[in-house]
């Protein structure tokens, strides 16, 4: 079975080493840009990923790429903590979770696939279309330097994000994808350690927010690798680019009076080198991702707010799905209905609820209940309340501990002698 994907970020990259371990091996990855730079700033990776990637074999690699944070807290905009959870092996995983910078996880399995696949990586390779042949194939056609080439498979996998062609091609009505109205400045700094050096923390609300997770341990000055997510309702376009680089000046002065006893947000920004400002932009549900022997993964699919942490883990979840479905099947069709099956409306679901503002319906909760902050929690959001929001986000998005903890494996030899 000749398996063609189409782009190598996180998800097709992880789909390429997920085929290949499942036995599936003529796999070839295209992908527009001419290198592969390993581009962005922190993604977080949940403990639903880590099991994929240690059932993968990879997790060592990965592992060391970043920090494993052992909680997660919320507070208001005036610094007060709203809840707190603990994360990864101490929540009660059998995997932890990881905070790694995005670009040194594509290149990490960009390493691991090249290793694998037999057929380099096709660079400047941008899909303009694709067509089935009437022995069941798909065609695909890319726009390179040099002209058209085109390139032909049993399976066509759009791995191309959130502004994938292959969707378009699907979906030609849809459309640039909605914007919240809020803008995102993403970036990475140097600064002292805060709290236990291993939290993941979210503070504010709707309106403005501030999201920061450690990318390394403490040195010796006690300074750590921060990467910061700084959110606010503001102008713009809504125009999706992970590149646009803009001054941290302005953005630290937005934060000016959020200088907490525990952390300085509007130094904790100016002290980045670059801030990446992106649109927080998502897509809509689809009704069919499979159209023919063509099927979408990852942000192609179902690209979501940021706000549950949880695109990058998809995507590979995706992935494995799709390796396992299509290893397992008895036609390509079979495996592909499998795949959308196990997939489709767990994302729908999940997309639903993360634009519900997901976990951090407890920051939205404080903000309107008690705007000028509160002496004790549990009088404005019950501790059942607040727990009640956290197990339902982890529901919805697969990643309770005793669900996931319990699951089958989607190792398809596993699977077999089961
Ligand atoms: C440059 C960049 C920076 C990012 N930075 C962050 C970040 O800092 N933090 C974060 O949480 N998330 C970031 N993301 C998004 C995050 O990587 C994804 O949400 C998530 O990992 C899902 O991965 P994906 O493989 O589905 O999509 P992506 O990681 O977006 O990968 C899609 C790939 O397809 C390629 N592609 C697009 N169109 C075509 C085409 N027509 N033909 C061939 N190839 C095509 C793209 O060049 C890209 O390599 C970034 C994405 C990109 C592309």
């Amino acid at each position: 079975m000749k398996i063609i994907i189409v782009g190598a970020g996180i998800g097709g990259l992880a789909a390429a080493v997920s085929l290949h371990e499942a036995g599936l091996r003529d796999v070839v990855v295209y992908e527009r840009s001419t290198a592969i730079r390993g581009l962005g700033v922190g993604i977080n990776l949940l403990p639903h990923a880590l099991r994929e990637l240690t059932e993968l074999g990879v997790a060592e690699t990965i592992a060391a790429l970043g920090v494993a944070p052992t909680s997660l807290s919320y507070f208001n905009r005036h610094g007060q903590r709203i809840w707190s959870e603990p994360r990864g092996i101490a929540a009660g995983y059998r995997w932890p979770q990881l905070s790694v910078h995005r670009g040194r996880l594509q290149l990490a399995l960009r390493d691991l696939a090249e290793a694998r696949l037999a057929e380099p990586i096709r660079l400047g390779h941008r899909l303009v279309g694709v067509a089935a042949n009437p022995d069941g194939t798909e065609t695909a056609r890319f726009a390179t330097e040099d002209g058209e080439v085109e390139a032909t498979g049993d399976v066509i996998v759009g791995a191309d994000g959130i502004h994938s062609a292959l969707r378009a091609l699907r979906h030609p009505a849809e459309g640039a994808p909605p914007w919240s109205g809020l803008t995102l400045w993403r970036g990475v700094s140097r600064i002292p350690a805060f709290l236990d050096g291993r939290t993941m923390i979210m503070a504010g609300d709707g309106e403005q927010k501030f999201v920061a997770y450690p990318l390394s341990e403490p040195d010796q000055d006690g300074r750590m690798l921060v990467n910061f997510i700084a959110e606010r309702r503001a102008g713009g376009t809504g125009d999706a680019d992970w590149n646009r680089s803009v001054d941290p000046g302005p953005i630290a002065e937005l934060f000016r009076d959020w200088r907490f006893d525990w952390l300085d947000v509007p130094a904790a920004i100016a002290a980045a080198d670059e801030i990446l400002e992106y649109p927080m932009v998502d897509r809509d549900a689809l009704a069919q991702w499979t159209f023919g022997r063509t099927t979408l993964l990852g942000d192609a699919a179902h690209a979501m707010y940021p706000n549950g942490s949880n695109g990058g883990s998809q995507a590979i979840l995706d992935a494995r799905t799709l390796a396992f479905h299509l290893a397992s099947a008895g036609t390509v069709e079979e495996g592909l209905a499998g795949y959308e099956q196990a997939r489709r409306p767990a994302m729908t679901a999940l997309l639903a609820g993360t634009r519900a503002t997901g976990p951090e319906r407890v920051m939205q909760l404080a903000a309107e209940r008690a705007p000028q902050g509160f002496t004790d929690i549990d009088e404005v959001i019950p501790l059942a309340e607040r727990e009640k929001i956290a197990a339902d986000y982890k529901a919805t998005a697969g990643f309770l501990p005793s669900v996931l903890n319990e699951r089958a494996s989607l190792t398809p030899q596993a699977e077999a002698s089961r």
